[in-house]
């Protein structure tokens, strides 16, 4: 018996049949005697389907109020879902997040959560209801809805279960765990019984869709029980989260993630001297853009190349805020950008006292033919940089070739 805060993604939302059925699951969960809150997302697709209808009204939506349109996908499930519970006679109450009180700061379309207000939740516990908030949302201090950026519902469950010391965070979704890579690039792909926190973190940041970020870091910070399970399968462990790291059970390599979000941007012929660094990235950041690979080559007579990698949905902005305010300035030669790359990365714990492992990942890729564009490495992880078409054969050629289509 415990407190168990689960939450259901769009897919496991995605009919009126499949609500019927988290109904079913949370009832069963009730015969067992626990307490239970329940996050859902918006049905699928409706959250791209109201972006979409807002870009039709103005091109470049008003972050405010396109938070108060995105917000309504996950008040239509609260309440459907609701129903599904009270037709089955089981007590339940539905809450947005303003209703909550889930508290943010104020940045539009990627607020982050500072305080849960639990008293209300813990009442309904109390007397017996089901508790059923809308994921990805919440509201400022001045009142405004705000959002949490896209996957956002994961964080709401593992920010609930941190704020009501949940027992168990299960997050139900269409795959039933964290695997080795995205199953749907690669159907080899193992399901993981458990992956450490750290692991969960990178494979996120990463690009594996799987958990949102922001939920990974609550529960490291918080402690979470996090588990990810199927809400299509009754059977079934899922992916345990862990916090310790034992070293002695681990593969080598947990698994492999990509991201097609990125875009690179060079700046060609650039003097190598002090400051440059600062001269190009200094007004990128003024500009709110988050900068995540960077490499400047060894300079030749004193000039030097500089490369760097933006999210797609600024590279435009990007190479306008270098050919207005950086080129001219630096005397730069010219500014190249390319928005068609992709960034694979093989991520594990046991990289850290394993030796070799960059220049297996890098010979296998130059077998299949595929160029190195930018590296990057960090203790549990090599990040590489190719050319977006060769995404699908690299992720499958190191998945096997690290044989993480084998057991550990
Ligand atoms: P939900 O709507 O339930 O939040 P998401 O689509 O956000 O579901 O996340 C689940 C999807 O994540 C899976 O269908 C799968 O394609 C993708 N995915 C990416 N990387 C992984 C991975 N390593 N393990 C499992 N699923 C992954
Ligand atoms: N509905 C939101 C999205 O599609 C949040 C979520 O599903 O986690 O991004
Ligand atoms: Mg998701």
């Amino acid at each position: 018996m415990g407190l168990i805060v689960q939450k259901f993604g769009g897919t496991s939302v995605g009919s009126p049949e499949r609500i019927k059925n988290v109904a079913a699951r949370v009832a069963k969960f009730l015969t067992r005697g626990h307490q239970l809150v329940v996050v859902v997302s918006a049905i699928s697709g409706e959250t791209n389907r109201l972006l979409a209808l807002a870009k039709e009204v103005q091109a470049e939506p008003d972050p405010r109020e396109l938070d108060v349109v995105l917000a309504t996908g996950e008040q239509v499930t609260i309440g459907l879902l609701c129903m599904a519970l009270l037709e089955r006679g089981i007590k339940a109450r539905s809450y947005n997040g303003a209703q909550v009180r889930i508290l943010t700061d104020g940045a539009h379309t990627k607020a982050r959560i500072l305080k849960i207000d639990e008293e209300r939740m813990r009442a309904d516990l109390e007397a017996g209801t089901v508790v059923v908030v809308a994921g990805f949302q919440g509201v400022d201090a001045q009142g405004n809805v705000t959002t949490l950026g896209r996957g956002g519902s994961d964080t709401t469950g593992v920010a609930l279960a941190a704020a009501l010391k949940a027992d168990e965070c299960q997050i139900y979704t269409d795959v039933d765990g964290v695997y080795t890579t995205d199953p749907r690039i690669v159907p080899e792909a193992r399901r993981l019984k458990s992956v450490t926190f750290e692991e969960m973190l990178e494979m996120a940041s990463l690009g594996s869709k799987v958990l949102q970020i922001r939920s990974v870091e609550f529960a490291g910070k918080y402690k979470v029980r996090l588990r990810v399970l199927s809400s299509f399968q009754d059977e079934g462990d899922g992916t345990l989260i862990t916090f310790e790291d034992d070293k002695m059970e681990q593969a080598v390599i947990s698994g492999i993630a990509f991201n097609r979000d990125e875009a690179k941007i060079t700046v060609m012929g650039v003097p190598d001297r002090p400051g440059i660094a600062y001269a190009i990235l200094g007004p990128i950041g003024e500009a709110n853009i988050d900068v995540d690979m960077i490499i400047q080559n060894a300079g030749v007579d004193g000039m030097t190349d500089f490369s760097f990698t933006v999210h797609r949905n600024e590279y435009q902005k990007a190479l306008d805020v270098l050919n207005k305010q950086v080129k001219g300035h630096i005397k730069a030669s010219d500014i190249r950008g390319d928005p068609k790359i992709c960034k694979v990365s093989m991520v594990g714990v046991g990289m850290r006292t394993h030796a070799g492992i960059a220049s297996r990942m890098f010979r296998t890729l130059s077998e299949e033919g595929i160029n190195i564009q930018m590296i990057s490495t960090s203790e549990i992880k090599i990040s590489v940089v190719i050319d977006e078409k060769y995404m699908e054969l690299a992720v499958r050629a190191l998945h096997k070739v690290f044989e993480l289509d084998q057991p550990a």
